[in-house]
């Protein structure tokens, strides 16, 4: 697969339906680049990174977590430099490796047969923590890029991370606009707080992790409708 490119300083990874794989962001800086969500596990993230170099762009310094799912988050071992999350994210990573560790990998990969299509092979199941645990929000100028990074109530988990690229008008909103695992029922009133976030922002370009990138009235107008 090819990187898409979305708009001048940003561009994204597009997501994968057999493995669960969700779109991997990718924002360029004049300072550094900063990446969305660190993949399904290692062999995503070093896909991704293969793809960033055959187009010519650095590796990410920093990658910024939208929430503790697997898909998003097992591969924050093998990311090149630092990963940032919100507190709660950082402590349900900290919970579900517990539980591996104490269980073992059979309860996760019996959840979902994208998860063992994903680790088929034995590959190992590597959770690692945040660097960088904010509380609310964070902002990072890349440089001549401002990218606000903060936490929303959403109808998919509860520790949601939106990352928007100012400038660009683009909105990484993670699987926040999804319902919860894994009946996919939504929260009406979830719904609404989200999409009173998602209006406060002068997004052009709202990128869900597993689909196509939409426009801001057309990821509200479906939020509405539950
Ligand atoms: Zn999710």
């Amino acid at each position: 697969m090819e990187l898409t490119k979305v708009t001048d300083r940003v561009w994204f990874y597009p997501f994968e339906k057999e493995r669960d794989r969700p779109i991997l962001g990718y924002i360029k800086g004049d300072n550094m680049s900063i990446a969305v969500d660190a993949g399904h596990s290692e062999a995503h993230t070093k896909e991704f990174y293969s793809a960033l170099e055959g187009a010519g762009l650095p590796l990410p310094t920093v990658t910024v977590i939208t929430h503790w799912h697997w898909d998003h988050t097992f591969g924050m071992h093998s990311v090149n430099g630092i990963c940032i999350a919100n507190s709660l994210t950082d402590s349900y990573l900290r919970q579900f490796r517990q539980r591996i560790d104490e269980k073992g990998i059979e309860a996760f990969l019996s959840l979902d047969g994208c998860i063992r299509r994903e680790y088929e092979g034995s590959k190992p199941v590597i959770i690692t923590f945040p660097d960088i645990v904010f509380t609310d929000e964070l902002k990072i100028d890349a440089g001549n890029c401002p990218v606000r990074i903060f936490k929303t109530a959403a109808p998919h988990t509860d520790d949601s991370t939106l990352v928007f690229v100012e400038r660009e008008k683009v909105l990484f909103l993670g699987d926040a606009a999804g319902g919860t695992f894994p009946t996919w029922g939504r929260n009406p009133e979830l719904c609404r707080q989200l999409v009173d976030t998602i209006d406060s922002l002068d997004a052009d370009i709202c990128l869900d992790s597993h689909w196509y990138p939409e426009t801001k009235h057309e990821v509200t107008d479906d939020l509405r409708s539950v």
